[in-house]
């Protein structure tokens, strides 16, 4: 395959949908992960009758680490060759304070954003150190850099992403891997809508008053960080609300 391959995570909404788009506009061809099979059809029709690419579905949890072999394993030989991962499937699961915490929302946080993250790239790293080519985009949080009030497990599993993409750095730059983390502030996707449990109306409220960041905005970022000459790497860019200086103030009107 002429173009090279980039696998995403999480492509069925917001950061990592944009992210699809993006790179599809670019050339990239397209593995797309995510566990809603309708939305990521729909959104394969929609790429591949706009872009000289190709696409290639792969529905699984990525909690599961069963499904997750079994699905790459059966990536047809001539897409095997990922070049970029981009691991951006994750949640927030609830807003509370640890005392009083859901532990089934605090399973499915680490199990999605750390464990989740961990299984894709133990499976598709090691082809990129064989060919000793390729550039993994962590897309983590400020979360992962600040802690806020009733955040602690969702900013605990982002700051262990944050601390894996370091790792990785160290460990894939003598294969010429490179590695960057993505930090953004507040993106309006269905994130708080996931947050609070499919409660719109207090996810709605999230961005009222001020103008919050656009899944496309971090689509850019991503993008602006794989086409970097191989000689520079973007290690990481946190990208906020000009309106939201640090995790914990928004600036509303
Ligand atoms: P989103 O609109 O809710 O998208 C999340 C994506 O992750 C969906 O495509 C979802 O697809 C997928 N996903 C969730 N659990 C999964 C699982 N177990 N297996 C496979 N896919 C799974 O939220 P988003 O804002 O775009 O979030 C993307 C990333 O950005 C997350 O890592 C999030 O922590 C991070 N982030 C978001 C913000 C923000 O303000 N929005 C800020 C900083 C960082 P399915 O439900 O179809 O599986």
């Amino acid at each position: 395959m002429p173009n090279k391959i980039a696998f995403i995570t999480g492509a069925s909404s917001g950061i990592g949908m944009a992210i699809a788009k993006r790179f599809a506009s670019e050339g990239i061809n397209l593995i797309l992960n995510a566990r809603r099979l309708d939305r990521l059809e729909k959104l394969k029709l929609e790429l591949e009758s706009e872009n000289q690419i190709k696409i290639l579905l792969c529905p699984f949890d990525i909690r599961h680490k069963s499904e997750i072999e079994t699905a790459i394993s059966a990536i047809p030989d001539d897409w095997k060759d990922i070049y970029y991962l981009i691991n951006n499937a994750g949640l927030a699961s609830g807003l509370g304070n640890l005392h009083e915490g859901d532990i089934e929302d605090w399973e499915k946080m680490i199990d999605t954003n750390v464990k989740g993250l961990l299984y894709i790239s133990r499976i598709i790293l090691p082809g990129m150190v064989e060919r000793k080519a390729g550039h993994v985009v962590n897309i983590s949080s400020i979360a992962g850099k600040e802690v806020y009030a009733n955040g602690n497990v969702y900013c605990a599993s982002k700051f262990a992403v944050d601390a894996l993409s370091r790792g990785m750095r160290i460990e894939l730059s003598p294969h010429n891997v490179k590695v960057t983390s993505i930090n953004p502030g507040a993106v309006e996707t269905e994130f708080s809508i996931v947050r609070f449990h499919g409660d719109k109306e207090r996810a709605d409220k999230v961005y009222e008053g001020f103008d919050n960041l656009l899944a496309e905005d971090i689509a850019d970022a991503a993008y602006y960080a794989i086409s970097r000459p191989q000689r520079m790497n973007i290690n990481e860019m946190i990208v906020m609300p000009t309106a939201q200086p640090v995790a914990t103030i928004i600036n509303r009107r």
